[in-house]
């Protein structure tokens, strides 16, 4: 089943969208006539998640960072490349899905997201520009050339996104939105354990609180697209077949060995205190979660439980409360501990 892009704008049709795709809508936005109740409250976290890299003071990760050893200083510039070409790739497919939606306040919340992917991007330029010369930087930023196990990756990921991006059907859609989680939701978590565990040790802990308010959007995103995923499958049920939730389990198993691959290449045996094989039952355990979250079987047996405890801590901080990151000279007092998106998941 073909799907066809959203018009600017339809006369004669209603202001709340008919459908998810193929729907009437006249793209006017009204938050108070809307087809979906959890798109305003989805808008309103999305909101109180704002943030930017100029309120997270680099002061003390740039006397740190030179202290760092050679390997932990590449393993922090490698996962920096690696995050930049995603967050990159996500600013642009967002808004290809997004020209599909026939409902404009899904539209709005789309273009949310595009936009905290920007900032997302732009506080790995922030970083860099921080603690390395123009050199290093530029390097880092095209280690998704470079690095073969990460261009391995890339190519699975992206290979996901352009046949919608060619072919904007159902099924390409459903797919697309597939690996979309795994890029939102699974392959940045080797890169986050990494950041963490520095945190742990009271190591560049400006860094970390850039990658956990990183982490707090993408828990949304991923919220968002499995929503919408849902919401494709209940109008076209025709695509709830057993080969298709094959098919699911069979990409999360690809994602979870790739990234297992490069949480070997960047964690290795090489970080001190920080195990490569809890970060490999960490990425298992996430891509579990994730396939789960889709309505799918998990595709791995056991890992069922998050080996990394101690993470928790840090992904469920309480901005308004926490001393671990008290990074901000402004607080946005808008989000309370039991509305910060992660217990509802
Ligand atoms: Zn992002
Ligand atoms: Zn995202």
């Amino acid at each position: 089943m073909q799907v066809t892009k959203r018009k600017i704008m339809d006369k004669e049709a209603p202001n709340r969208s008919t459908s998810i795709v193929n729907g009437r809508s006249s793209n006017i936005l009204n938050w108070d006539d809307v087809r979906f109740s959890w798109a305003y409250p989805k808008y309103k976290k999305m909101l109180g998640n704002f943030w930017t890299p100029f309120e997270i003071n680099m002061s003390t990760d740039v006397k740190q960072f030179p202290t760092l050893t050679a390997d932990e200083q590449d393993s922090f510039l490698k996962i920096i490349g690696l995050l930049a070409l995603l967050d990159s790739i996500q600013t642009d497919f967002a808004g290809k899905v997004a020209d599909y939606l026939t409902d404009s306040s899904l539209n709005a919340l789309m273009i949310i997201l595009a936009q905290q992917e920007v900032i997302h991007n732009h506080s790995y330029s922030y970083i860099l520009s921080s603690l390395v010369p123009k050199d290093v930087q530029d390097q880092t930023f095209d280690f998704w050339r470079t690095v073969p196990v990460l261009q391995e990756r890339n190519d699975f990921v992206i290979k996901g996104y352009e046949a919608f991006a060619e072919e904007a059907n159902v099924e390409n859609m459903l797919r697309a939105i597939v690996y979309d989680v795994i890029l939102e939701g699974l392959f940045f978590y080797s890169g986050f354990a990494y950041f963490y565990h520095l945190a742990r040790k009271q190591k560049m802990v400006a860094t970390s609180t850039m990658i956990n308010y990183i982490n707090r959007d993408e828990q949304l995103h991923v919220d968002l697209f499995v929503k919408i995923y849902q919401e494709l499958l209940e109008e076209y049920p025709q695509y709830k077949t057993a080969e298709w939730d094959a098919e699911v389990q069979k990409i999360f198993k690809e994602a979870a060995e790739l990234e297992v691959a490069w949480a070997r290449e960047v964690i290795g045996d090489k970080i001190e205190g920080l195990d490569c094989e809890d970060v490999e039952a960490y990425v298992y355990f996430y891509a579990n979660v994730r396939c789960n979250q889709l309505g799918h079987e998990r595709p791995f047996e056991g890992y069922r439980k998050n080996p990394l405890k101690w993470i928790k801590a840090y992904e469920e901080v309480d901005l308004g409360k926490t001393d671990f990151f008290e990074q901000r000279s402004r607080q946005y007092t808008k989000i309370n501990i039991e509305d910060n998106g992660f217990d509802d998941l």
